[in-house]
């Protein structure tokens, strides 16, 4: 068992509440998890992808940005990928974008702190170029898992990067955004909502007016509760991927003090 600091992660988790039982199945074994158990695992999966080489994207990062905000949250928004200033503080949209994020869920009756946010890519491509496929290949084991241990209801996806990689699907954004569909994301039906990226909005009114009118529909879609879970038996032939061999845990060392007890 690798290092697993207390209060290492950027994320908490709510008291176990009767929700855990209509929360993640892991194993079949295991058909439901507490949502202490699930956070547990989740912290595993940090210290796993802190020490991730997969990809070329671990010669250039600072560190890695799993994610940060509310491990047992709903409400889940995947962004693009970390950029300067998330690579420097190891948390997600902390920029002009991130402030913009989070003045929307203000704007919603929520903060960041209740929801989760994360990355396609947890690793910031130099000069914050677009993330290559085989980047995206490399990474989503990280995302899957961080879907199925959340167990979120609705995910926002937050521009093409995303919303292409959980739709499996290259149709773009402007023709999505706004509309929610239940989609099964590894052992889990979400449904999934493809908004405008909040970066894309900032110079560009139109985008911003649609990016507020989509963000203003989140609470109904919370509302309507989690979609119908795949049968048992059909989720049981698809396996979360297993942590990859070549990825030892606890490789990352000890924790950065700028990623304890965020929230
Ligand atoms: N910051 C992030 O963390 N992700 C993005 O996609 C953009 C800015």
């Amino acid at each position: 068992m690798g290092l697993v600091c207390e209060r290492s992660a950027p994320f908490q988790v709510t008291a176990s509440t009767a929700q855990d039982t209509r929360r993640a199945r892991w194993l079949p074994s295991e058909p439901v998890i507490s949502a202490a158990e699930r956070r547990e695992k989740l912290k595993t999966v940090f210290e796993e992808a802190r020490g991730c080489t997969r990809c070329a994207l671990h010669q250039t990062r600072t560190q890695v940005v799993f994610g940060s905000g509310n491990a047992d949250a709903d409400l889940m928004f995947v962004g693009e990928a970390p950029g300067a200033n998330e690579d420097l503080q190891g948390l997600p949209f902390v920029g002009q974008a991130g402030k913009l994020l989070s003045k929307l869920l203000v704007e919603i009756g929520t903060a960041r702190d209740e929801v989760f946010i994360c990355n396609t890519l947890k690793c910031r491509p130099p000069n914050n170029r677009d993330p290559h496929p085989e980047e995206i290949d490399a990474c989503s084991q990280y995302l899957h898992r961080q879907v199925q241990l959340i167990a979120p209801t609705v995910i926002c996806t937050l521009g093409n990067f995303a919303t292409k990689l959980l739709r499996g699907d290259p149709t773009g954004i402007s023709r999505l955004h706004g509309q929610a569909e239940v989609r099964t994301i590894g052992l889990r039906a979400v449904r999934l909502y493809p908004l405008y990226h909040p970066a894309a909005a900032l110079y560009t009114p139109t985008t911003l007016e649609l990016l507020r009118a989509d963000f203003q529909r989140i609470p109904a879609l919370l509302a309507l509760g989690e979609p119908p879970q795949p049968a048992f038996e059909a989720a049981q032939e698809e396996e979360v991927p297993e942590p990859a061999a070549d990825h030892p845990e606890g490789v990352a060392g000890p924790c950065e003090p700028d990623q304890l007890n965020l929230f």
